[in-house]
């Protein structure tokens, strides 16, 4: 059996090698410095010759990524603003985020962390030391990048030297990782997460129902924290009724909570994805007359220097 190290091998970077497997022209690809990564099990679910493709949209180079928008800037949430060193950020009051690594998955068009400095891959000594010595964090999220990205043997160094931390309490992966590769929740990483004395949680990105396959909801299931989800709106992806409540309706019969749906941030290569703030409230009364209250997520929007995310 495959590695998910030797499945990731398998991802789409090669423009022409995309072009070929879903018989589009290669030259409607941009070449970007945020570079094509599509992993295969995702091509395989795109319809042949199909650019609006709900899956193919969101990874797919084009260019309308170069043009120029007012208000879309190269780093829309401010990260780094709130930089307490190049690998930790600290905008909410007793959360700390880790930047492990810079890579992901899978390459989102829509990314707010697409432009981010991110340092070469190192430990994170430094950053566990500025944890220790602030007592008033009690959660960490573990970001990049992917944190799944890195090897088990990796995030066990970093989950030990985290849980000695006697202030922490809580553990949250922000993960895409399931949907591009599902082997990635492997027995040894599920053994991981069963020794630390910190409460995990889960926190997976997921924008649309054909994202999600028996494979990704299987290995959802193995995992044994609470698991929620956060989507963003994005424009001809998932900004209709029918998809959203198709992809709530999944998530939660799988036991999955949808937590946030965001509000894309003004990353300055995504304008052609936002969707009007006044569309957004709109989906979220609608899904209120057909779902239960507990698979609607709260529609927020994050405005850097706000105390939390802002519901809308
Ligand atoms: S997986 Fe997450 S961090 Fe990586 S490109 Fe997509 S949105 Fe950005």
């Amino acid at each position: 059996m495959e590695t998910w190290r030797q499945i990731q091998k398998t991802n789409f970077t090669k423009i022409c090698e995309l072009a070929s497997f879903l018989e589009i022209d290669p030259s409607t690809i941009l070449k970007s410095p945020f570079p094509l990564n599509f992993p295969r099990r995702l091509a395989e679910k795109v319809e042949k010759g199909r650019f609006d493709d709900p899956l193919l949209m969101q990874f797919l180079p084009i260019h309308q990524e170069t043009l120029k928008t007012p208000g879309f800037t190269s780093d829309p949430v401010s990260d780094c603003s709130f930089q307490k060193s190049p690998r930790l950020l600290q905008k909410y009051q007793g959360r700390a985020l880790l930047i492990t690594t810079s890579a992901c998955v899978m390459n989102c068009r829509f990314c707010f962390r697409q432009n981010y400095p991110y340092e070469q891959d190192k430990d994170h000594t430094e950053e566990i030391a500025l944890i220790k010595n602030d007592s008033t964090i009690h959660e960490v999220i573990l970001s990049g990048g992917d944190p799944l990205s890195l090897s088990d043997e990796r995030l066990k160094a970093l989950i030990e030297a985290l849980s000695e931390i006697p202030h922490l309490k809580l553990l949250r992966f922000h993960t895409r990782f399931p949907i591009g590769i599902p082997e990635r929740i492997t027995p040894s990483f599920l053994k991981i997460l069963e020794k630390t004395r910190l409460q995990v949680i889960f926190i997976l990105h997921t924008n649309h129902p054909k994202e999600l396959d028996q494979d990704v909801l299987a290995s959802l299931k193995k995992i044994q924290a609470p698991v929620l989800t956060q989507t963003v709106l994005l424009k001809n992806i998932n900004d209709n009724l029918g998809t959203l409540k198709t992809l709530f309706m999944t998530l939660i019969s799988n036991g999955v909570i949808p937590y946030y749906l965001h509000q894309l941030d003004q990353i300055e290569q995504a304008a052609h994805f936002e969707v009007p703030i006044r569309k957004g409230q709109k989906l979220i009364h609608a899904l209120r007359a057909e779902l239960p209250g507990y698979a609607i997520p709260t529609y927020v929007q994050e405005i850097p220097h706000k105390t939390s995310k802002t519901p809308i």
